[in-house]
């Protein structure tokens, strides 16, 4: 019987073993694929092929199916087991719809019967050569993308984590805070006041620091879940540029008066959400307009939604950017923009929010004129975003 006729180096994927006891086609073959230049490897029976496929990498087996010591099916099976991708097709003298469907369940991917052309199984075998290269490359990039997968997860985690260990001595911080300032308060003369408002300020930045990154982390797995209840947007935008207002004093930021035409209307929405999403685009707009421009909020009545309008005359974006900025990270490079930090979650933040709350957020602005941040808002939220 033929020996194991090595054809080229060993190692690569994209060599074809052929199995077959009958030396005159063995002949054949070899004349044929070595025309080709393919990588091809031979066995007489199938103990040697297995001996083979436990050594090399094999893409495509051409293997007959009457063997002296295994069955064509059966080394179908043992090399799939071995490489789920590889490609085994199984000839046989006496082709048979049973057989057929026998070397199938063993995870053949074809069954032919002789005679055969051999240039036909050339061309099969290039075929058969790309799907296993295409199989690969999936199977490769399957496997990278859970392994990215597998660190963002870790990383918003850690994030998360960390968020959480931060919190938990900064709520204590000011809750200790608050019951001093109140005991000393009437004690202190205007510095001294005024170093406690600048320590209450920090704490206050320090929280909504902390929020945002506990609520991108959340964003990012999944688990932000909104709760919804009656709110008033007129009320949360209200208690919004009270709680931003030593930001628009340090700033020098004048802050408009809010109008109270829709202040009657109430939508369902998670307050502390829609909180943070106005705390987000008026903190930005005040942080991006310089000392003596002005940022509001606008709120206006449609139909079936409520649309806020939070505004400014500052520095502006520019229309190519508008669709980028509400990318996770991604930060305008303007010289004011980068003096104002930042960590460029802000807007992926509000726009995360927004979408669980089955609204739209959208930007107008023009470079140096102002900007004018639109979130709309449904009134109602039906099963699927209740649900979302
Ligand atoms: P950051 O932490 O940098 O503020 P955001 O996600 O909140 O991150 O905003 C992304 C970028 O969008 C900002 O870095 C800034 O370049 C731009 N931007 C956001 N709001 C405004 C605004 N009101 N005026 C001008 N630029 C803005």
């Amino acid at each position: 019987m033929a020996e194991p006729a090595n054809m080229s180096s060993k190692g690569s994927a994209s060599r074809i073993l052929i199995v077959d006891d009958e030396e005159s086609l063995i002949y054949v073959w070899q004349r044929f694929f070595g025309k080709e230049g393919m990588l091809v490897d031979f066995a007489g029976d199938g103990k040697q092929a297995l001996d083979l496929i436990k050594r090399g990498d094999y893409a495509v087996i051409f293997s007959d199916l009457n063997l002296p010591s295994l069955r064509g099916e059966e080394l179908a099976r043992l090399a799939r087991e071995r490489d789920p991708l590889v490609c085994v097709n199984v000839i046989t003298g006496a082709p048979s719809i049973e057989g057929a469907v026998a070397c199938m369940k063993m995870g053949a991917c074809d069954y032919m019967g002789k005679p055969f052309d051999p240039l036909n199984l050339v061309v099969k075998a290039r075929r058969c050569l790309q799907h296993y290269a295409q199989k690969k490359e999936m199977a490769a990039m399957k496997e990278e993308l859970a392994r990215y997968e597998e660190i963002n997860r870790l990383k918003s985690e850690f994030v998360s984590n960390v968020s959480h260990e931060l919190r938990t001595p900064l709520f204590s911080t000011r809750g200790a805070f608050d019951l001093l300032r109140v005991d000393l308060a009437s004690g202190l003369d205007q510095t001294r006041r005024k170093l406690l408002g600048v320590i209450e300020n920090n704490l206050d930045r320090l929280g909504q620091v902390i929020g945002n990154v506990l609520d991108f982390a959340k964003l990012e797995r999944g688990t932000l879940k909104p709760e919804f209840k009656s709110v008033s947007l007129h009320d949360l935008a209200q208690e919004v540029m009270e709680s931003l207002s030593p930001l628009f004093t340090q700033r020098g930021v004048v802050a408009a008066p809010l109008k109270r035409e829709a202040s009657g209307r109430r939508i369902e929405a998670d307050s502390g959400q829609i909180r943070q999403v106005l705390t987000n685009l008026v903190g930005n707009a005040v942080k991006f307009t310089p000392s003596g421009g002005r940022v509001g909020i606008e709120i206006r009545d449609h139909e079936a939604m409520l649309e806020m309008i939070i505004w400014d005359t500052g520095i502006g974006v520019a229309p190519q950017e508008h669709s980028k900025i509400f990318d996770r990270f991604y930060q305008v490079d303007g010289s004011l923009a980068r003096e104002a930090g930042g960590s460029g979650i802000g807007l992926a933040i509000v726009k995360g929010i927004v979408d669980l709350h089955g609204g739209a957020v959208w930007i107008e602005s023009k470079l140096g004129e102002g900007s004018r941040f639109h979130v709309s808002l449904p009134k109602v939220q039906t099963k699927e975003q209740g649900n979302a």
